[in-house]
């Protein structure tokens, strides 16, 4: 399965809800998951489409810091050549390296990928190298289907923005409850897809928001 092209197709008056209370749990999940329906971005890594822990591994590592239209592109031939720890063992960090070129940060994934495959083979029980909160709740998700709050910086941006909190702790709070009302992962998925397509770093679309009724930064100047 291929990355699809993301479309909006978004029609303010159906979508934004007035009145909306931001602070009613489960709020935000039900306008997000509203608009996911219809705008998700198709990619091969999504629930359902990971086989093994090693792949949800492989994946978030690739994902890290990297647009996911970029990780798509490569996806089928660097999970081929990676396809069991032991296989990017054969390869050495310089292999790795190679590989995983056209993602930038090639140098410091490869190591750490190698590092991983490593203590995965000579079963180190514990912390997995390089496997931080961000990783590990990304894994659980794609391949359990476990409804955790997967952070990073995009998900940040858009709970600080319509919440107007700037405490990471706060937001974290509100995600995981929200995750938790939602009953599903697929909110996180949700919530990036928004953060990419929506509520851009720069120049968010306020004007096309399915949440900008109770957003406490809506633009009507934004683009
Ligand atoms: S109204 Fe603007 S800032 Fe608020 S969530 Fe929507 S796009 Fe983001």
């Amino acid at each position: 399965m291929r990355a699809g092209k993301p479309h909006l197709y978004i029609n303010l008056e159906e979508s934004s809800l007035p009145g909306w209370d931001l602070h009613r749990k489960g709020e935000l999940a039900e306008n997000l998951m509203r608009w996911y329906k219809e705008n998700k971005r198709e990619f091969p890594w999504r629930i359902g489409g990971i086989r093994s822990e090693w792949e949800a591994l492989v994946t978030a590592f690739l994902l890290r810091k990297t647009k996911a239209e970029t990780v798509a592109k490569y996806y089928g031939k660097m999970l081929s050549d990676l396809s069991t720890p032991e296989r990017a063992l054969e390869l050495g960090v310089e292999g790795l390296s190679e590989l995983l070129k056209p993602l930038g940060l090639h140098k410091t994934r490869a190591r750490q990928l190698y590092e991983l495959a490593k203590a995965i083979r000579e079963g180190i029980g514990g912390k997995l190298p390089g496997v931080g909160p961000y990783t590990l709740s990304l894994v659980r998700c794609l391949c359990f289907g476990e409804p955790v709050p997967v952070v990073d910086a995009n998900v940040v941006r858009v709970i600080s923005r319509v919440y107007g909190v700037k405490d990471r702790r706060e937001i974290e709070s509100i995600l995981a409850e929200e995750v938790r009302a939602a009953g599903t992962c697929e909110l996180n998925l949700a919530l990036m897809d928004f953060a990419a397509l929506v509520c851009k770093a720069r120049k968010p679309l306020c004007n096309e928001c399915p949440l900008s009724a109770a957003c406490s930064t809506f633009s009507p100047h934004s683009f």
